[in-house]
């Protein structure tokens, strides 16, 4: 390789003078810990290709380079590199938006561990950074015909920056209002048996004849855009999603009576006979399930539909203030998506802060100067996101015209 420990120490004390920051202006950075020395970038990285990860180990004086796990980030100008807690390296990339600014080098935590024991070789995972504040994503269970559905358009068309429906996989055939990749991915049985098997899906479960399944793709969709995940799920799907790495908020609707369901049902008309009497069997197990197995934390009965709405907006605390005042302080959150880093800057860790000062006077022009990184309520990682960033601008500089025609 050319390039020795001695380089890289040199590199190291010029760069991270308290001893946690790296920068570089050749794509490349390095962290020290323990033994070994992470050199991320560099080796004629592009900015279309991803970021490369080598290891040099101080001991043995050996270069290695390991198995790297999940979606690496794509290359960027410039980047800085900062070790958090020992186990992780937090790359901030710059010349893009605050949306991609923020990746996680999982090194030593418990997924990487796990990892490294399974292939006998040294392993790094990559995690994808999301700001936003995390809430817990809604299962929402309930027989067929009950009207989740119904509850959800309202939920998302009062609150569509809020939140976003996790869009499940399944084997049956579109209704004629659906539309691929929007209320479903319609798709055969022999392709999502084998995306099962290759470990894509959160959950599956056979439900009146047909498949349907969670992919981790679906959910991890909604994150990034930094919305509150929404599932509509059988109570086989909710179960597992229980026994899941995934943290949610189990809600179970009900019908007034069998009756009124049975007669929602066949109203809807989207099911033949046979399927009707399908649906309305497994109904009754459903019901018994949903309601004695302590599965579900809320369980609703969606008799007057304005009334059930209410509640389920009492239980995810939305009612009280105005729509419009929740809705709009969500939106003035996510006003950062436009901003960006931009290519020159350098950042500063104090404490659970990461200080990210743009250090170019144009690039500044109007923008604001300082953003702030906050990871203290920083949740999950490698092998999904890594998610409760939040971002924020300190301060916003206005430079006067004439400075910058000086
Ligand atoms: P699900 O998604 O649970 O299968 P849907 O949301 O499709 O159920 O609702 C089934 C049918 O019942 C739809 O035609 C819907 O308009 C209707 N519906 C939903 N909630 C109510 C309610 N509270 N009272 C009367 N009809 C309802
Ligand atoms: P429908 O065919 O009426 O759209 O859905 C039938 C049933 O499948 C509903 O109870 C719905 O909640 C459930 N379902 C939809 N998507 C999924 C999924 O991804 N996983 C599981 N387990 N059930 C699902």
């Amino acid at each position: 390789m050319g390039e020795t420990a001695a380089f890289l120490a040199r590199d190291l004390s010029k760069d991270s003078s308290n001893g946690f920051v790296s920068k570089s202006k050749e794509l490349q950075t390095s962290v020290n810990l323990e033994d070994k020395t992470y050199v991320i970038g560099g080796d004629g990285d592009t900015l279309t290709s991803s970021i490369n990860v080598k290891i040099y180990n101080n001991s043995t004086g050996e270069w290695v380079f390991p198995m790297v796990l999940g979606t690496k980030p794509t290359g960027s100008k410039s980047h800085c590199s900062v070790l958090l807690g020992g186990n992780r390296i937090l790359i901030v990339k710059g010349d893009c938006s605050v949306n991609d600014c923020a990746w996680f080098l999982e090194v030593d935590t418990k997924f990487v561990g796990q990892q490294r024991e399974n292939h006998g070789s040294e392993v790094v995972a990559w995690s994808k950074g999301v700001i936003g504040n995390f809430e817990k994503p809604i299962v929402i269970s309930g027989p067929s015909g009950v009207g989740k559905g119904t509850l959800i358009s309202k939920l998302m068309n009062d609150f569509p920056s809020m939140f976003g429906f996790s869009v499940s996989h399944t084997t049956r055939a579109p209704r004629n209002y659906e539309s691929d990749g929007v209320h479903y991915h319609f798709t055969d049985r022999n392709t999502m048996e084998q995306d099962i098997k290759d470990g894509k899906f959160l959950e599956f479960a056979s439900v009146h004849g047909n498949l349907y399944g969670t992919s981790i793709e679906a959910v991890e969709v909604v994150t990034d855009e930094g919305k509150r995940c929404i599932l509509d799920i059988d109570v086989q799907g909710a179960r597992s999603v229980r026994a899941s790495s995934l943290e949610a908020i189990f809600i179970f609707i009900c019908p007034p009576s069998f009756q009124e369901l049975e007669k929602r049902l066949r109203e809807r008309g989207t099911e033949t006979e046979e399927q009707i009497e399908k649906r309305l069997l497994n109904a009754k197990k459903e019901l018994e399930q949903g309601q004695s197995t302590g599965l579900f934390d809320h369980v609703l009965i969606n008799d007057d539909l304005d009334n059930c709405y209410e509640q389920l907006k009492k239980l995810l605390s939305l009612d009280g203030n105005p729509n419009i005042n929740t809705e709009l302080a969500h939106k003035s959150e996510t006003v950062m998506d436009l901003e960006r880093i931009p290519a020159n800057f350098s950042v500063m860790k104090d404490d659970q802060k990461i200080l990210i000062t743009c250090v170019d006077f144009e690039t500044i022009c109007n923008k604001p100067s300082m953003f702030v990184l906050d990871i203290s309520s920083m949740s999950g990682g490698a092998p999904g996101r890594t998610r409760g960033l939040n971002m924020y601008t300190l301060e916003s500089v206005t430079i006067d015209d004439k400075l910058i025609q000086n």
